[in-house]
């Protein structure tokens, strides 16, 4: 009687954590993206239930005269075994939240609240980046600087939450519009720069023209029943042997320049090198 009652309570002890362990199993099934680990948490919660279904059994079947020595270590490791499955179920959906917090912090530090594309941080890093991938592997790499055009009569005539949706919707249409290797980025107030690799100066110009056309249809529901359309001015350039991170970008900014100054709404390629002092002037 003494060792039945033993049994029992190590099987239900035993039970009670391996069915507690269902329940982060159950957390990670549902926050896993990956089909292939889904699967895997899934093979795992029903291995669980046959565990559950064995410490049953063992419970019914097991001889009431076997040896005790024998049945006090088959005790203890059912209730060990409980305990083990229980706290690697846990750990691992701590394990999980916190990666999952890390990998949310990094998105915010790269990240431009306002419009959700990446940030200046983001674009200096991969600028230097496919910069120099660009000059070892010699495939051609393009930048587009896009500056929305009279963007200061939009926030005067219908107030700054408007200006910011303008943004916002700027940002989604680029996002939309380019290759999914190509990095769209928030470059400061109302100007975005598109990092487009492997592009060359034409297929660039394509893009900033598709990108114009976008913004040209879009329309901002504004109060008292209006809608907004803007258009926006892009400056293209594509890296050469002679170029420098600055002087790439200085070309493309010469282009957005020469783009705002040539009336607007337009894509310029820009051309050969660009004189830095000019540049400085222009963008003081
Ligand atoms: P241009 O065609 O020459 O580019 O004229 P512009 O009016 O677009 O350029 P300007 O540099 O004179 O004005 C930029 C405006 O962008 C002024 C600033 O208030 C606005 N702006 C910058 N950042 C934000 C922002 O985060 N939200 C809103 N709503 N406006 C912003
Ligand atoms: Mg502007
Ligand atoms: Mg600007």
């Amino acid at each position: 009687m003494l060792i039945l009652d033993w049994i029992t309570l190590s099987v239900v002890s035993g039970v009670g954590f391996l069915a507690i362990s269902l329940v982060p199993i159950v957390q990670l099934l549902r926050i896993t993206r990956s089909r292939q680990l889904r699967r895997a948490w899934l093979w795992l919660a029903i291995m669980v239930v046959g565990f559950i279904v064995g410490y049953l059994l063992l419970a019914e079947l097991l001889p009431r005269d076997t040896d005790v020595v024998l049945i006090n270590l088959i005790c203890v490791i059912l209730v060990m075994g409980g305990v083990f499955v229980m706290s690697v179920a846990v750990l691992a959906l701590r394990t999980a939240d916190d990666v999952a917090r890390l990998v949310h912090l990094e998105r915010e530090v790269v990240i431009d609240p306002l419009t959700a594309v990446y940030n200046r941080r983001y674009f200096s890093e991969q600028f230097e980046r496919e910069f120099e991938l660009a000059l070892r592997t010699g495939v051609s790499l393009s930048l587009l600087v896009i500056d929305l055009d009279h963007f200061k009569k939009v926030n005067d005539t219908h107030g700054h939450a408007i200006g910011d949706r303008v943004l916002a919707v700027v940002a989604a249409i680029l996002s939309e519009r380019v290759r999914s290797s190509d990095i769209v980025v928030r470059y400061g107030g109302e100007e975005f720069v598109i990092l487009a690799r492997a592009t060359s100066p034409e297929v660039a110009a394509r893009l900033g023209e598709r990108v114009l056309s976008a913004v040209r249809a879009m329309k901002v529901s504004c109060p008292g029943n209006c809608t907004l359309s803007i258009t926006a001015s892009v400056g293209v350039a594509s890296q050469e042997p002679y170029d420098t991170r600055e002087t790439l970008f200085d070309r493309a900014d010469a282009a957005l320049f020469e783009a705002k100054r040539s009336g607007r709404d337009r894509v310029v390629v820009g051309g050969g090198v660009c004189d830095d002092r000019s540049m400085r002037e222009r963008r003081a």
